[in-house]
């Protein structure tokens, strides 16, 4: 069978020193999934999104970490924490998560994606999490100098989630780089794993081939957590 075409979604480094703007997406999500079976393709924002011509292209999607979704995305006021956010992005990933999730598109959804795909189906997030809901939990281990390839908080994941079945396991220890997360949770996805804070970490869509949505970031721990290489080759697998 040929390797299934992976679109993966990516950021905007704006143009800076003289430098034109750049698309930029970190090595590890390509690693993950070629080491999957897969093939890699870049998804830039910036043109008009039809979103569903792109899809027809692809075998399956990766909606990636990055900035903040526009808190007018899910009709909130931005709260003074709120990040830096990227309006043609939030359009072409907004129409990516929706056009998926209307055809059962299978699609893995990493940090920021986790919030796309939710807001996408209607879902709110929190803006700011030490802001909104401090809790004695880093969300963002990257201020205690935690490198990205170890885990720096547990989490308990509902037992009869896709989540669990490829962790063989109900607690796993993820990493974490979010200073926002999933509020009202859109009526189509499920919470399947929770920070013990009360965090929402990973969502599913019930009755899809393969749509799950992670607030951590397993193409960083892949090269040494089985868990998160099988979240590659689940999707891989489902295309
Ligand atoms: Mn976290």
């Amino acid at each position: 069978m040929a390797r299934p075409i992976v679109g993966i979604t990516c950021s905007l480094r704006p143009a800076k020193d003289g430098a034109g703007a750049a698309f930029l997406l970190p090595r590890a999500y390509c690693n993950a999934v070629e080491a999957a079976g897969g093939v890699p393709v870049l998804l830039p924002a910036g043109a008009a999104p039809d979103a569903a011509r792109v899809l027809d292209r692809l075998d399956a999607l990766i909606l990636s970490g990055g900035v903040d979704v526009a808190p007018a995305r899910y009709g909130r006021q931005p709260h003074p924490a709120l990040g830096d956010v990227d309006a043609e992005r939030d359009e072409l990933e907004i129409a990516l998560a929706r056009a998926a999730l209307a055809s059962g598109f299978p699609l893995l959804a990493i940090c920021r994606g986790i919030q796309v795909l939710n807001v996408a189906a209607g879902g709110t997030l929190i803006q700011d999490l030490p802001a909104e809901r401090p809790s004695s939990i880093s969300h963002r281990q990257s201020d205690q100098s935690i490198p990205r390839s170890l885990p720096s908080h547990a989490i308990v994941v509902d037992p009869g989630s896709r989540l669990a079945e490829l962790a063989g396991a109900s607690r796993l220890d993820v990493n974490s780089f979010h200073h926002q997360a999933l509020d009202d949770v859109a009526p189509c996805l499920i919470v399947t794993a929770r920070a013990e804070d009360g965090v929402v970490e990973a969502v599913e869509a019930p009755g899809r081939r393969f749509t799950v949505g992670v607030q951590f970031h397993p193409e960083e721990t892949a090269p040494n957590d089985a868990t998160s290489r099988r979240l590659f080759e689940a999707l891989v697998a489902s295309a």
